[in-house]
Parts: structure tokens; sequence; C-alpha cells
């Protein structure tokens, strides 16, 4: 007879994964190369070691080491909030009177509120090791700055965050906790860098966008000794280290007998999706099992749904490798959608290809919709989900009711990134009726695409 599954399954701590898993292991086709923008050829191990730490870098190129050991200092660390629970939405499918059965894995339960933990931890564990100072990075809505002050604070380095300004000034609580942790805060564009002088005297009074704060990053890691530049999401390693999402859902379901149909995540920059579906698309990659895999990403963002699959820069200032990925282009300002961390203009290469290959699937969700969707999870499940989780909500309750009308038992499983704590100018605006749904007409979209490299 089945067992009966819990309303969460908890792992033990000897259950908790010891080594992250590298999808591109198992790709026949690999992720193109990153490029070096002034000679248009693979960047050397020596190119990218001037921006990240030698360790990440390595990680970065390595397309076929499919298990790499977790350090024993990062697995302790993870032992303070992982592993995380995956949970059967028994609630929500009672709500939905769907004969499908929900699960989700929850990442919110850490201060910094997020999935990016898994990935600062480790990055920031690299750039001790090495001997650094300190890291600089760039934070959009604020969680990856928060997770790499609390991964610094850990370790002891000095950490310099450049936030993009409308976040900056709307998102004070954010901003405090990453004080709190040691970090340095700076809103972007501003005058401390080449880069933000030159945006700032080409756009006055702009806001700010991922990509100028990528571009000040970067330039602040290489004109510092001592500094190393690190990157939240969109990148191999960190699509690595958020391994650890899917190798403990994976345990989870193979201990209860759970077979997903459809896996479900949201998509930024890929990393929290990429993380959660690598280990099942190994197995789907090996010829063991199938499943379709949706990536969510909002209308007014839509890089896999409308972008190109081209070589593209990915930071406004086009100082970073160039890389393959299905963008709008690092021009590309999308309007201001509440899910900050949804807002970048391209998309994991990882992804990319494997979304060009047709083994993943992907959709775009309205802003009010996915309120919507939210408000009724919090209302049933109990977890107040942050705006970007929230679009994965959206999708999974769709595909359940998709099975309510074919009385089909599918398995949904998704990831609910984070909490939405500091979310709460957002609902407020929703609950005001004030929320409105901005998509890019095609010519908005031809500007970005107009600004994409010739290769
Ligand atoms: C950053 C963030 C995302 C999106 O980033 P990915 O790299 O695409 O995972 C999603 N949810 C939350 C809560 C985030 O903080």
């Amino acid at each position: 007879m089945a067992q009966k599954i819990p309303y969460k399954i908890y792992l033990s701590e000897d259950e908790l994964p010891k080594q992250w898993y590298n999808v591109r292991a198992d790709m026949k086709t690999k992720p193109a190369p990153l490029l070096n923008p002034g000679t248009g050829k693979p960047v050397t191990l020596d190119e990218l070691s001037q921006i990240f730490c030698t360790e990440l870098a390595k990680q970065e190129l390595d397309n076929d080491t499919a298990y790499i050991d977790i350090p024993e200092e990062i697995l302790s660390f993870y032992r303070m909030y992982r592993p995380s629970p995956l949970t059967r939405a028994y609630f929500l499918e009672k709500a939905l009177d769907t004969p499908a059965k929900i699960y989700y894995k929850f990442e919110g339960n850490n201060t910094s509120g997020s999935h990016k933990l898994n990935s600062s931890i480790a990055q920031a564990y690299y750039a001790k090791q090495q001997g650094l100072k300190g890291v600089t990075t760039e934070t959009g809505a604020g969680q990856w700055g928060t997770a790499l002050a609390m991964a610094c604070a850990y370790f002891g380095l000095d950490c310099k965050v450049f936030m993009v300004k409308c976040s900056y000034e709307q998102k004070p609580f954010r901003r405090e906790v990453m004080r709190t942790y040691g970090a340095d805060v700076t809103p972007s564009p501003s005058e401390t860098t080449e880069v933000g002088r030159k945006i700032l005297k080409e756009f006055p009074g702009t806001s700010g966008s991922l990509g100028c704060a990528i571009s000040e990053a970067v330039e602040c890691a290489v004109t510092n000794e001592g500094y190393r530049y690190v990157l939240g999401s969109v990148l191999s390693q960190v699509l690595l280290h958020q391994s650890i999402i899917g190798l403990e859902t994976m345990t989870a379901c193979d201990k209860y007998d759970i077979k997903p149909d459809i896996i479900i995540g949201c998509a930024g920059g890929g990393s929290n999706l990429g993380g959660l579906i690598s280990p099942f698309m190994g197995r789907k990659l090996r010829g063991e099992a199938d499943y379709q895999f949706i990536a969510v990403e909002p209308a007014s963002c839509p890089s896999l749904t409308r972008g190109k699959y081209a070589y593209d820069y990915c930071d406004t200032g086009k100082v970073c490798p160039l890389a393959k990925m299905y963008t709008l282009g690092s021009g590309f300002i999308p309007s201001p959608n509440h899910a900050g961390g949804l807002r970048y203009h391209g998309m994991s290469s990882v992804l990319s290809e494997l979304y060009a290959e047709g083994l993943m699937e992907a959709k775009s969700v309205e802003q009010t919709s996915v309120f919507a969707a939210a408000q009724q999870f919090a209302r049933i499940e109990g977890t107040l989900p942050a705006p970007e989780s929230s679009h994965a909500i959206k999708a999974a309750i769709d595909e359940a009711l998709k099975c309510k009308e074919t009385g089909e038992e599918k398995t949904i499983l998704f990831g609910l990134t984070g909490t939405g704590y500091f979310d709460m100018v957002a609902y407020q605006k929703f609950n005001d009726g004030q929320m409105t749904d901005y998509i890019p007409t095609d010519e908005d979209l031809a500007k970005g695409f107009a600004g994409l490299p010739e290769i």
C-alpha cells in the first residue's frame, strides 16, 4: 500500500546532498561558450579569473563533471537552514477541487528570504579560500544582496553592493538588513564608478537597472585589489549551487515514491528553476524518466517567450563576457514590475539551450493574475509568497485547473522561492486595485534587439 504523504516532508541532516549536480555534463549539446567581448573568442580560465574567483571560474567553464563535492564549510552552513521542506499542498488541492497532486519546495526559510543563500554562501566561501578581501555585486529587489551580505558576514569578507536605485529608495528594509550584516550599499547608477557616471550623463534621472548595476559592480571589482565580482543568477556556476534544491526534492520524492509529471519554476535569470529541475532534467537527458518542465516569466520581461536566442552583453556597460541566451537586449529596461527578481533581460545559457532544444517549455503571465494567485495561496496554504515565486504558483494553479477539466491526476511540483515580507508595497498596490499590467509592444522589443552585438 502506498504510504500516506505528510503535509511537510522534512529530510534529515544526513540526507542533505553532499555533492552538487552539474546538468551540463548530461547535455549532448553544451551551452554556447562565453565570449570575450574584445576578441570574440571563447573566454579562457585566465580571463575569467580576473573577474571571478578562480574556483568559481573553473565551475563556470566545467561542462563535463557531473558531480562536484560540496566543501564541508558550505555543508555546515547549509545545515543552519537546510534541508528545506517539500510540502504537499493538500489545502490548495482541496480548494481548487482538483484531482491533481500539488507539491512545492519552499526556499524562504532563512533571513534572506529566498533560495539565493544557496549560492551566495558558496561564492563567499571560494572568495575566502582564495584569500580575497571582499566581493562586489549588484542587487535588484534586494534578495541577492541580502543573501550575499549574510554569507560575507559569516566568512568575514567585505561586501560592496550596488543596488538598483528605485529599489534602494523603495525598499529601505532590505537595504537595512544588508547593512546590519555589514554590507556597504550604494544606489546605482552612482558617481563612484566611471560606467555609472557615463550612464547618469546619458540618462539623467534614471532609476537604474540590473544591467547598469552589474557594470558598476564589475568595474568596482576589477579596479580594487583583492576584490572579485559575484553574481546571484544567470551563470552556470549559480545553477550548479542551486542544484541542492532539486537534489533534495528528488531524494524526498524518491523516498515517498512521488513521481512529478510537471515541474514548474519562475524564471528571472534561471537559477532557482535550473537548480530545481537539474537532477530531473538529468534523468530525462539520460532517458531514465520523462517530465514536463515549465519556466514562468512575467509578461513585462518575456526573455524566453519573446526574446531572441543570440549572443548578448550581460550588462548595460558591456564589460562582462558575452553569453548566448534568450535575451531582450542588454539595453531593454522593463516597465516597473513588482517582481524585481524577474527583471533581467537575459536567461541562463544552460536553460536557454534546453529551451531551444524543446526540452523545457516557457509561458508568461501578467502581474495582476500573479498577485491574485499569491493572495489565494496565502489565504489557503498560509505562506505569504514572494511576487517572483507567485509566477510559479499561478502556473501551477492553471495546470491543476486543467486537470480538473480533464480528470487527470497529474503530480505537479513547483518551486516556492521565497517569502513576500519585503514586498508589501507591491501587495498594497494590488490590494488597492492600483496594479497595472504592462506588456511591451513589438516596437518596444525591437529597440532592445537593435542593440544586440553582431557575432
Ligand atoms: C531572485 C529571485 C528569483 C529569480 O531568480 P532566478 O535566478 O531566476 O531564480 C525568484 N524568486 C525569488 C524569491 C528571488 O529572490
